[in-house]
């Protein structure tokens, strides 16, 4: 299969005007101007007027929370959104995660998001959820330390035969200790010996809160209190998460760090020395109202960094009145705005390569390369204005997707 587009955005090269990508299976053959590449049989599908790009990949969401979009207000505290979310989640029944799990993938495959990094909180709709959807799903095991409940070593074991019991058919899986302050040391080694183990990645929210910095700097706070009057042993405090996390060795390029907000300048150090991904989700960010993300600066120590959705219970719908949606165009709109400077082909980078890189496919997802997964969403141009600026003002529905060389939402013509 021959498609063609007025221009095709690589991602890893420059833009191509009048470009074609030949398709064999579920993989890209050839990329390059329509006149340039080689004839064959192949059936050809113009599409016209449009930019031909590689499909987004979410750094970061939970599925199965989506249809509790709009249902918390911004809270006045982060510890109160924790008690919140508890308190909800408790009256959510099996189905009410399923369902919510759906809507969420459909959300992002309809809005051109192909790829999910998903924290997965009732490991029991797997394997199911995952054959509901047409996109690749990179499931990572929620962790816990909840008093009362198995051991961490249990935990993690149970967590390790689900997904060796159930192959993820269409992406990858991982373990994803929730947090530092929601995890106990012994929690977060026992995820960390076995995602070694098994070649997975671990994904962690880390330092997203003035809360949890308080508490693990300075053994004090809302976090501090409320969680040592829960009993939880605060013996790991008294230094950043992040280097908390570099002692226990939880620090790598197999490692994607969530949020960082709060980072000094030997957190931001440490996760550049050990090449640790980042993810940056912008609508919680300002739904939360957290200190500026220090962009700049782990940008300046050269770390990979990606933008995430998070899950619509930390989201604010952009117009009053209206539930959000999980859309990634919406993030890179709002990312956009917060970060005016950033040039549009980075912040391009950080929904498609970028995250790839952090979930260990850079080399067949997010670009549009020889070998990679034909993984594709178009997006309207009749203009020659820059692409780059064309995929910032985008608002996500319309698009063409092909997943593994296969049409999701077809295109019109062609
Ligand atoms: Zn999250």
């Amino acid at each position: 299969m021959l498609l063609r587009a007025r221009v095709i955005l690589p991602i890893t090269a420059p833009p191509i005007e009048d470009g074609a990508v030949r398709i064999e299976g579920e993989r890209i053959v050839e990329v390059g101007r329509y006149k340039d590449l080689t004839n064959s049989d192949s059936h050809e599908h113009d599409l016209g007027e449009v930019i031909l790009m590689p499909g987004l990949i979410n750094a970061h969401c939970h599925l199965d929370y989506t249809n509790m979009g709009g249902v918390i207000s911004p809270p006045s505290s982060f510890v109160d959104w924790i008690q919140t979310i508890i308190a909800l989640k408790a009256d959510w029944t099996y189905s009410d995660y399923a369902n919510s799990w759906i809507a969420g993938a459909n959300q992002l495959l309809e809005s051109g998001c192909t790829t999910v990094a998903d924290i997965e909180c009732v490991p029991e709709l797997i394997p199911e959820v995952w054959r509901s959807t047409p996109m690749r799903v990179h499931t990572f095991h929620e962790l816990i330390s909840v008093r009362g409940r198995q051991t961490p070593r249990a935990q993690v074991a149970e967590a390790v035969a689900n997904f060796t019991n159930n192959p993820n058919p269409n992406g990858g899986v991982g373990l994803s200790p929730h947090a530092p302050y929601s995890t106990s040391s012994e929690l977060r080694d026992e995820a960390t010996r076995a995602a070694n183990e098994n070649s997975w990645c671990l994904c962690m929210h880390i330092a997203e809160s003035e809360a949890e910095d308080q508490m693990f700097r300075n053994s004090s706070g809302e976090m501090f209190d409320w969680l040592a009057r829960n009993n939880r042993s605060m013996a790991d405090c008294g230094q950043s998460p992040v280097k908390l996390l570099h002692k226990s060795g939880m620090l790598s390029d197999h490692t994607i760090a969530v949020h960082c907000n709060e980072l000094d300048s030997e957190d931001i150090e440490l996760i550049a020395r050990t090449k640790t991904h980042v993810v940056h989700c912008p609508q919680s960010h300002a739904y939360f109202g957290h200190n500026p993300f220090p962009l700049k600066e782990l940008q300046n120590a050269g770390v990979n960094i990606s933008l995430g959705t998070d899950s619509l219970a930390s989201t604010k719908a952009p117009t009053s009145g209206l539930k959000p949606r999980l859309n990634l165009f919406d993030e890179v709109k709002q990312f956009a705005k917060a970060n005016p400077n950033t040039p549009p082909q980075q912040i391009s980078e950080m929904v498609t390569i970028n995250s790839a890189t952090a979930l260990g496919h850079g080399d067949e997802l997010g670009q549009v390369v020889t070998n990679a997964h034909a993984d594709f969403i178009t997006i309207p141009h009749s203009t020659n204005g820059d692409p780059y600026e064309a995929l910032l003002e985008h608002e996500g529905l319309g698009s063409s997707v092909m997943i593994n060389g296969r049409w999701i939402y077809a295109p019109l013509i062609g």
